[in-house]
């Protein structure tokens, strides 16, 4: 009988668990209010962005500087977030018996009352490393963009965070049973491959990542039994930036949460405050622009790393409109496509980790060349996405009613035009 306290116990975690597992919807004035990057997106003096824009090579003086630099803004910026390295090393088809260091970064904010074992997670992600060859790739899209991301939707949501734990400890809430989710940001190495993707040479630092946290165990009345378990969902971005995104849903048991980054989507075009929207509107611009995408997309299919799976039928694609970046809020079925793209996603999803993959499909036509620079990226798309997941991830963390309190865009909170350049007109709708 001595055990039955524990099993009760765990029982009621997972109910509690399961009940705060919700997600809330973001009201009007709270996605009106989330913050755009502004002048920090800038690519040659934005201080989130421009540093990432440097040959960033496992092991190499640049990747330490990017390393050094998300580690900079997250101790002077949100001291609150705790910053991990994991270290691994591993020999490369093109660097013989050389040992080449990988070092993944894990960033992370959880309630005041977490306890390892006992807390979920969200787990936003993105790689850091660049390709190393062509030689001095800058690898925009691939993935500085979606690091810039996520520092933006860190800072966009600490406020908001911070205020809504400590109305739930002033509320008398039960720390043992209420809401434990936090958050964290995995900003990996080692993505590339060195010569050709295979399973071996790719994803470096995820794999060693995923295997750590599947052989940590907690203690055994946790709630999780290891860290790998605590992740309640693997949202991994990669290759964003780049105009006219089209995004499928990979995976039929996230597409629940695909559907609702869709309706984020949706209600930010419907209040206008997608920036790209009015150029991507026009359909002849949009239509030249995505022909040309397939066409160096299909032609890279054989040699890629990555397989571009030929789903997008040109019927299909003429239909859009208004080019909404998530392409199959609406799917009931058909062809799910999760595991033909290879990424930082497979070794989590081997271990059972629940994906959500944002990533375009087909890949920009920039990809793997050394045009994949700042001078070649779409800022105001740039900005939608970091808008979207920013109110995708305040709905997940369940924070209406806190982010109007977030002042963590750029001073003059103004977002750039195309160019780089600052627009003439005052945004009044941002904070
Ligand atoms: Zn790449």
């Amino acid at each position: 009988m001595a055990h039955t306290p524990s099993i009760l116990q765990a029982l009621f975690h997972l109910l509690f668990i399961y009940l705060a597992a919700g997600y809330s919807t973001l009201s009007e004035e709270s996605l009106r209010a989330l913050p755009g990057p502004g002048d920090d997106f800038n690519i040659k003096t934005g201080k989130l962005l421009s540093p990432i824009l440097q040959p960033r090579v496992p092991g190499t003086p640049g990747s330490i500087a990017v390393q050094n630099h998300f580690i900079d803004f997250f101790k002077t910026t949100l001291p609150a977030w705790k910053i991990e390295l994991q270290n691994s090393t591993s020999k490369t088809p093109a660097t013989g018996d050389r040992d080449v260091p990988f070092v993944n970064l894990i960033i992370s904010r959880d309630p005041p009352w977490y306890a390892p074992g006992f807390s979920s997670r969200l787990t936003l992600v993105a790689h850091y490393d660049s390709l190393s060859v062509p030689e001095g790739f800058l690898g925009a899209v691939d993935s500085a963009v979606p690091c810039a991301i996520l520092m933006h939707v860190a800072r966009s949501i600490d406020v908001a965070l911070t205020a809504k734990w400590e109305k739930m400890q002033a509320d008398g809430m039960d720390s043992e049973f209420e809401d434990h989710q936090g958050v964290q940001i995995f900003f990996l190495d080692g993505e590339e491959a060195f010569k050709t993707w295979t399973d071996t040479d790719s994803v470096y630092g995820a794999r060693s990542l995923a295997a750590e946290m599947e052989s940590s165990a907690f203690a055994a009345q946790s709630t999780f039994h290891n860290a790998l378990s605590t992740i309640s969902l693997f949202v991994l971005l990669d290759l964003l930036g780049a105009k006219n995104p089209t995004v499928p849903s990979f995976f039929m048991t996230t597409h629940w949460a695909y559907q609702k980054m869709a309706s984020v989507e949706k209600r930010l075009r419907s209040f206008s405050l997608f920036e790209s929207s009015a150029k991507a509107a026009s359909p002849k611009a949009a239509s030249s622009s995505k022909k040309a995408s397939s066409k160096k997309a299909s032609s890279k299919k054989a040699s890629s790393k990555k397989v571009s799976p030929k789903r997008k039928t040109p019927k299909k694609a003429s239909k859009r409109n208004d080019a909404v970046f998530l392409t199959e809020a609406d799917k009931t079925g058909g062809r799910w496509l999760g595991g033909m793209i290879g990424d930082d996603h497979v070794p989590f999803m081997e271990r059972g980790v629940e994906v959500l993959h944002i990533i375009p499909t087909p890949f920009p036509h920039v990809w793997h060349k050394m045009e994949d620079d700042g001078a070649h990226l779409d800022l105001p798309t740039v900005t939608d996405w970091s808008r979207l997941i920013t109110g995708f991830t305040a709905e997940w963390m369940e924070l209406e009613g806190f982010m109007n309190t977030t002042q963590t865009s750029s001073k003059n909170g103004r977002d750039l035009n195309a160019d780089g350049s600052r627009p003439t007109k005052d945004k009044s709708e941002l904070p």
